[in-house]
């Protein structure tokens, strides 16, 4: 049985991120309204609004388990789309400079490898067989206003008309926050304190057919010895037969622009692995570019107040450095946390304000794994700009006992597979037996 808690709430953008909060609201309000300044296509294609869609996008298996209970037929439509079925880490050739390739075992877990396209086209798909989810494309919100009651949202329609949607509840998941840093500043309100890693990481990728190669049904991983590189290859398998092939470094350089360009920045990476799978295979149509700058935690939750009935989420919240597959897993369980709060409030006096408060109160403790596990990794890399974690050392020294542990101890394996795929919290790690287990490969440096 629904519970309803308001007439009507908002989203802003039709990202995953928008999506997946739509798909967590559509049983508590009576109309749930997306407001996308494209046109999502009516298939899976790359469009305007997402410039990264045409670059790997991995979900990780807790972002495939977050979709699917918010979304009960999202993992059957995406096999159906032609996802590839990848099992971690038995088919993941994951290679580090320091402890080599890590053994190929099953560690029980299970990814769906697709397009991003594919990926928002799926979920699209499952929000528009929801009766009371509506899209409206072609709107780009302009502001929100808010007179302490009642959001109302204003935009600019497909017939560039200025028009407005009152709402209980504005999420806000356009991707970079500005509707609600922009009602801030109109109420003259402090704004979120922001902490920010800059990356600079270019992007340069490849779609290629790699039939019958060691590219099909597996995921290539090959990182660099940060010390002396800043390169990292990866290819991931998609529907249709195709595969991403992708080349990042970090302190954007100059980009390869021509496929012998790309395989020759190939042959520097680390091993050869990545450069062997694709010499020999037909020049991909092209290749795509993205820079990527920092990383940012918009600290919403830290804020004393935010104006009534307003939740900015997934990246106008925190956008992580993509390299580490995080994004729209987060995104996913930020409305999976989302629908569990709406569960809790629905009998309260005020649900909208008690929604607010308990959802900010809770995510900060969900981004904060996978912010720490990409922000201590990106500080390996000597041009990473920001403040170091507390208690970095220490952090690197644990991450380089937890590999060597890895290779010898399929224990550890899976519960690094665990945390890495979001399934279980960091602390596993933590654990008596784990941690004896990966203090036994602690090595001590004389003084
Ligand atoms: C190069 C690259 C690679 C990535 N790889 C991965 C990966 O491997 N795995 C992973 O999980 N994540 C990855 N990500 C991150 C991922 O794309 C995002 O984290 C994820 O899409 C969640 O985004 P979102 O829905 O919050 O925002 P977006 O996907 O950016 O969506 C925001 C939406 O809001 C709309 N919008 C913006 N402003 C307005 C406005 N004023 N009015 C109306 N609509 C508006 C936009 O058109 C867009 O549709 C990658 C990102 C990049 C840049």
């Amino acid at each position: 049985m629904s519970h309803h808690l308001g007439q009507r709430a908002v989203v802003i953008g039709a990202g995953i991120g928008g999506f997946c909060a739509a798909g967590a609201l559509s049983s508590y309000f009576k109309e749930i309204v997306v407001l996308e300044r494209d046109a999502p296509p009516p298939s899976a294609i790359p469009r305007a609004g997402v410039p990264q869609d045409r670059h790997p996008h991995l979900l990780l298996a807790s972002g495939l388990q977050a979709l699917g209970d918010i979304f009960p037929g999202f993992e059957k439509d995406l096999v159906d789309g032609g996802a590839v079925s990848i099992n971690a880490f038995r088919d993941i050739r994951y290679e580090r400079a320091d402890v080599g390739a890590l053994p190929q075992r099953d560690c029980g877990a299970s990814l769906l490898c697709a397009s991003r396209p594919l990926i928002e086209y799926v979920v699209r798909r499952q929000v528009a067989a929801i009766a009371n989810v509506t899209l409206r494309s072609h709107c780009r919100v302009t502001e929100i206003a808010s007179d302490a009651i009642r959001p109302s949202v204003r935009y600019e329609s497909a017939a560039r008309e200025l028009a407005a949607v009152e709402a209980d509840l504005v999420v806000d998941a356009s991707g970079r926050g500005v509707p609600t840093l922009g009602l801030l500043a109109a109420l003259g309100w402090e704004r979120p304190l922001e902490t920010v890693v800059g990356v600079d990481i270019s992007y340069a990728t490849a779609l290629v057919r790699p039939e019958g190669t060691s590219l099909d049904g597996q995921i290539l991983v090959t990182l660099p010895d940060p010390s002396s590189s800043v390169l990292s290859g990866l290819t991931l398998p998609i529907e249709g037969g195709g595969c991403f092939v992708s080349l990042s470094q970090y302190g954007a350089t100059k980009q390869p622009e021509t496929w012998q360009d790309f395989l020759a920045l190939s042959r520097q990476l680390n091993t050869p692995t990545i450069y062997n799978a694709i010499c020999k295979l037909a020049p991909p149509d092209g290749l795509r570019h993205f820079v990527f700058d920092e990383s940012r935690w918009r600290h919403f939750e830290q804020l004393q107040r935010l104006p009534r009935g307003i939740l900015p989420m997934a990246d106008s919240l925190c956008r992580f450095n993509p390299i580490y597959g995080q994004g729209m897993s987060v995104a996913a369980r930020q409305a999976k946390l989302l629908h569990e709060v709406l569960d809790r409030v629905a009998g309260e006096a005020d649900p909208i304000e008690e929604l607010q408060a308990a959802f900010m109160a809770e995510v900060g403790s969900l981004l904060q794994a996978p912010w720490n596990m990409g922000v201590n990794a990106d500080f390996a890399y000597p041009g990473t700009r920001g403040q170091r974690p507390e208690r970095y050392e220490e952090s690197r020294q644990f991450e380089a006992a937890l590999f060597r542990a890895i290779v010898s101890d399929p224990v550890v394996h899976r519960a690094f597979s665990d945390v890495l795929q979001l399934i279980k919290p960091f602390d596993l790690l933590q654990d008596t037996d784990i941690r004896r287990r990966i203090d036994a490969h602690v090595v001590v440096k004389n003084a």
